[in-house]
């Protein structure tokens, strides 16, 4: 008995062996609008599809990470558990959430590439997150850049005024809530967790 077709996706092909979906072999969707065949998503072949496609394609890659992301972070100091998210990832496409300086806060609506004055701001911190990831700007290049991206573009963040004594920056690093330790160095990625997702 032959495996019958499902029409309902009649353009779609898997990426890896470029069939079309059957009942039996289902595509499934991998990312963007590439879709995997079942046997291929479950086995052997698709992992090394998607090793060797992090490796040649960092909006990939960013992708993986950001799902990888979503587990639980412990802080280094305190053990409070929460969560990173990478930054204008998701849902969140678009905007740039950022931190504050001296807690865990976050301003979710922190930089945005539909508004005028934000657009160059977000369009400047993308790139510099795609330069460092691919190794075109190191440790102490970041360091500059960010300072100089929050100097100019901090400004423009509504609110600018946490409600403690800190202000939201390009330029901060995600805190826990309990102890406000930093919990992972980078720039790229907010802490969350549910208790927190508020401004
Ligand atoms: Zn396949
Ligand atoms: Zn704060
Ligand atoms: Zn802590």
């Amino acid at each position: 008995m032959g495996d019958e077709m499902d029409d309902t996706q009649p353009e779609r092909r898997c990426a890896i062996c470029d069939t079309r979906a059957t009942k039996k072999n289902p595509l499934l969707h991998e990312w963007a609008d590439e879709y995997l065949c079942f046997n291929d998503f479950t086995s052997e072949s698709g992992k090394q599809w998607r090793d060797n496609k992090r490796r040649e394609d960092p909006a990939y890659d960013r992708y993986k990470r950001l799902l990888s992301l979503g587990g639980p972070r412990q802080c280094p100091v305190c053990g409070f558990g929460m969560r990173l998210r990478l930054k204008a990832g998701g849902m969140g496409a678009g905007i740039w959430e950022v931190s504050c300086t001296t807690c865990y806060r976050v301003n979710y609506d922190g930089i945005s590439a539909y508004r005028m004055e934000q657009e160059l701001g977000y369009n400047a911190v993308s790139a510099l997150e795609t330069a460092y990831e691919t190794g075109q700007v190191g440790d102490e290049e970041l360091e500059e850049a960010i300072g100089r991206l929050a100097k100019v573009y901090d400004a423009t963040i509504r609110p600018t005024q946490c409600e403690c004594d800190g202000h939201f920056s390009l330029a901060a690093k995600p805190r826990c809530a309990r102890c406000a330790s930093v919990l992972l160095d980078t720039y790229f990625c907010y802490a969350w967790s549910p208790e927190t997702n508020v401004v």
